[in-house]
């Protein structure tokens, strides 16, 4: 990977990937992804579990790497294979593996619908119970799925300072302010550098400088300059740098905010 044409922005301060999708990269590309964002500062990762197939890549990638953890968790497209096992597994190993930090990611999602909304409902509110039994914060996705979200989220038990994040965030102005009012942190990425993304700039403008984070969720949403390449995490800084603008702030003090609520978010990271 070459960045001569758009160097990355250096930052003067370590930030943390809050989300990304380690085990979707070929496995031989994992550490030079790894030692590339090192070089940016990023200097601590979580990498995020989505299907029974692959909870145990995701420890295994946590636990080669020193400044790696993981959530495990279903995502609402593979709710169809979260049997009542693989929801046992999602329990028992948050209990006995290292370096989990999180339930996730669960939710809902209606774009694209891969597995029935009935399916996707209970496969989320099971998780979120296993993230209340084990005091653990949840990261969640949803799409299309706003009053559902929301009306799921009323029940849910955690007394948590911070109860999760909504990673990823592109729900409208309604849902953010619930998640808000309720101890929720909504995660940031390549999206708000998209020319069409002003609702989520909207969000962006509402969000308390103490409940956002910053993620790339490699493999995807590339920010620009890079937009249409594979995402990678040393991509952070533009996202960082556009967040810093959208609020006003210098990059530094929007760095320090970030790793503060990365640590709020996840206290497993330290
Ligand atoms: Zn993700």
């Amino acid at each position: 990977m070459t960045h001569s044409k758009h160097p990355i922005p250096q930052l003067g301060f370590p930030i943390t990937e809050t989300h990304c999708h380690l085990d979707f990269l070929a496995p031989e590309a994992v550490a030079a992804t790894l030692e590339l964002a090192r070089a940016q500062g990023v200097h601590r990762f979580v990498t995020i579990g989505t299907a029974p197939d692959n909870l145990d890549r995701v420890k295994e990638i946590a636990g080669a790497h020193n400044d790696v953890w993981c959530t495990l968790g279903i995502h609402p497209h593979d709710a169809k294979s979260a049997d009542v096992d693989v929801m046992t597994r999602i329990r028992t190993d948050s209990i006995s593996a290292n370096r989990v930090v999180a339930v996730g990611e669960i939710g809902l999602d209606y774009h694209y619908g891969y597995s029935e909304k009935k399916v996707q409902q209970t496969v989320f509110e099971t998780q979120l119970q296993i993230a209340a039994d084990l005091d653990l914060p949840v990261v969640i996705h949803s799409r299309e799925a706003d009053d559902d979200t929301q009306a799921i989220l009323a029940n849910f038990a955690s007394t948590r300072a911070i109860k999760g994040v909504i990673h990823s965030f592109t729900s409208g102005i309604g849902l953010a302010e619930y998640c808000l009012s309720e101890n929720f942190m909504l995660g940031f990425n390549g999206i708000i550098t998209f020319n069409r993304a002003e609702n989520v700039r909207d969000v962006l403008k509402i969000t308390p400088l103490d409940r956002m984070v910053v993620e790339t969720d490699t493999p995807y949403l590339t920010p620009v300059p890079y937009r249409g390449k594979e995402n990678a995490p040393c991509y952070l800084p533009f996202i960082v740098q556009r967040m810093a603008s959208e609020k006003a702030l210098a990059v530094d003090e929007m760095l320090a905010h970030l790793e503060a609520n990365a640590n709020r978010l996840f206290p497993g990271l330290i």
